[in-house]
């Protein structure tokens, strides 16, 4: 991102080129790219796994790279890179290009209000350090509830802002059992409980602003690979805990799968 937001911002997108319309889908290539016209890039963000583009005609373009999805920015002099599936032509003679070998990657072109309705960001973390997030509220919301941690941590994602990934690394590292009953967290656990999740928000942050110098491109830069670097159980099954070697155990709990140590996180 860091590499991505000075070459962006403030440009305008003069023209678009889709080449692989299932890339927008549901949204026709045609529409996308009238849609596309003539906006400036207001800035870069991300939420969760989407890099957000955002433009100044109150759109976000919401792009998931997926594997192998990456933004090049080229010359015009450049030549195009093998599976450049969307093109856009910025008001500095340079093109913004994605390119996607597996072509698993995602853009969504949303109105900036219904960004938190759409599927894969609405489920995302909101501000995750918000002042409401304090330890005395999630001692009191804890305490309240008879439910798992696991499911209230995920219920609850509005307020703590964690998501089925946050949540399962944040219950590692503070060593909690995630189908613990949470009203039966100790003191000294629930403590240890908001500090990991301050601390896994943090990281995603860190990580987020990270990118990958790519050195085929001599003027180009790539990223999306370091995004899921830092996870320490989620989808781990069946490999050793980094902390003390035990496998790490999945189950499926309420429709999500939930990851954890049987030692580190015993009840
Ligand atoms: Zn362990």
């Amino acid at each position: 991102m860091r590499a991505l937001r000075p070459v962006v911002t403030g440009r305008r997108i003069l023209a678009s080129e889709i080449r692989l319309p299932k890339l927008v889908s549901p949204m026709s290539a045609a529409l996308f790219k009238r849609k596309l016209k003539g906006a400036t890039i207001t800035g870069v963000s991300r939420r969760g796994k989407y890099i957000l583009i955002e433009l100044n005609n109150d759109r976000v373009l919401a792009v998931h790279l997926r594997m192998t999805g990456k933004f090049l920015s080229l010359s015009v002099g450049d030549a195009l890179p093998k599976h450049a599936h969307a093109i856009f032509y910025l008001d500095n003679d340079r093109r913004l290009v994605f390119c996607d070998q597996r072509q698993f990657g995602v853009m969504r072109l949303v109105s900036r209000t219904r960004l938190s309705k759409t599927k894969g960001i609405r489920e995302l973390a909101p501000e995750p350090f918000a002042d409401d997030f304090s330890l005395v509220y999630l001692k009191e919301t804890l305490a309240r509830s008879r439910r798992t941690l696991k499911t209230l941590l995920l219920d609850q994602t509005r307020v703590l802002g964690l998501g089925n990934i946050y949540a399962a690394e944040a219950l590692f590292r503070a060593g909690v059992n995630p189908f613990k009953v949470a009203a039966t967290l100790s003191s000294k656990r629930v403590e240890l409980l908001h500090q990991a999740i301050l601390d896994v928000l943090t990281e995603a942050i860190a990580d987020s602003s990270t990118s990958r110098v790519n050195l085929e491109h001599s003027n180009g830069f790539s990223y999306g690979e370091a995004f899921e670097r830092f996870w320490q159980v989620y989808e781990r099954e069946g490999e050793p805990c980094i902390k003390c070697g035990a496998l790490i155990r999945r189950m499926v709990h309420g429709g999500r799968s939930t990851y954890w140590c049987p030692k580190c996180q015993r009840r």
